[in-house]
């Protein structure tokens, strides 16, 4: 098992309650989905998990390769290989790709030399299409959609976290740099150690994809599970059978 979320609830340091009694199990090798209908709190459970202090857990636990992480601050987690994805990156003027590059693997779970660090960055470039150019340019800034999304996978696949979560990373996007999303996933998956979270409602991605559970998050309630035919279903009928399901229960 790589990451089990066991009864699971989580509160707005307000106290509103977001997430309800959630269970959910990522075995290595696996790629999940998280679907469900705006302000459901995917966003909400892919920060918690990486212990966002705007949330609190109210009930449970979240252990990850079978060690008790619920009480572990962000720094921690991420150290332990758990990455988020983030829906806007931030745009950071005067600190260039590669130094940024660097010195995220160098604080991540597996440092790497300087001459592993090279070699795979390069087969990264590769697998990416992108240039070398690319790394000296100051993080994110001036850089389009595509551009954004080809950074994002090359940070992903030089962290090579243990659990990726991206959330809603594919919205907006033009065919290239969907194809590019898809291809740095694809590279991501060949690790069967690892395993993924994927919040999207992209048909153009989750189709292409290998996935193995999709879960619907409804009003904080993961209501339905399955294979990917909870994707079809969706796509054709939208969320109105399971928003039915869940009532005004909470
Ligand atoms: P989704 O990503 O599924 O669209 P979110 O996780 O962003 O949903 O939000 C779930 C619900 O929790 C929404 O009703 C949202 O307004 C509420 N919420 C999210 N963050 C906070 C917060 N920090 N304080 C209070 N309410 C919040
Ligand atoms: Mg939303
Ligand atoms: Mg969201």
């Amino acid at each position: 098992k790589l990451l089990e979320v066991n009864n699971y609830s989580v509160a707005s340091t307000d106290d509103i309650a977001i997430l309800k009694n959630l269970n959910l199990t990522i075995n290595k090798g696996e790629t999940h989905v998280l679907m469900g209908p705006n302000g459901a709190g995917k966003s909400t459970f892919g920060s918690s998990l990486l212990a966002n202090p705007a949330y609190k857990t109210t009930h449970g636990h979240i252990l990850f390769e079978d060690e008790d992480i619920t009480a572990l601050a962000t720094d921690k987690r991420a150290k332990k290989g758990i990455f988020l994805s983030f829906q806007n990156p931030v745009e950071i003027p005067g600190i260039s790709l590669y130094s940024f590059l660097r010195s995220a693997v160098k604080n991540s779970a597996v440092p790497l030399t300087n001459k592993q660090f090279r070699e795979k960055l390069n087969s990264i470039l590769t697998i990416l299409d992108l240039k070398k150019e690319y790394l000296e340019r100051d993080l994110n800034v001036g850089f389009s959609g595509g551009e954004r999304k080809k950074v994002e996978m090359l940070q992903l696949l030089m962290l090579s976290p243990q659990l990726a979560i991206l959330d809603e990373t594919d919205s907006g996007l033009d065919v290239d740099a969907v194809n590019i999303m898809l291809k740095g996933i694809n590279e991501f998956q060949q690790d069967k150690e690892k395993g993924m979270l994927i919040i999207s409602h992209n048909m153009h991605i989750l189709n292409k994809l290998n996935i193995d559970k999709v879960h619907i998050l409804v009003k904080g309630n993961i209501i339905a599970e399955g294979g990917s035919e909870l994707i079809n279903e969706i796509n054709e009928h939208g969320f109105s059978r399971f928003e039915i399901q869940v009532g005004d229960k909470n």
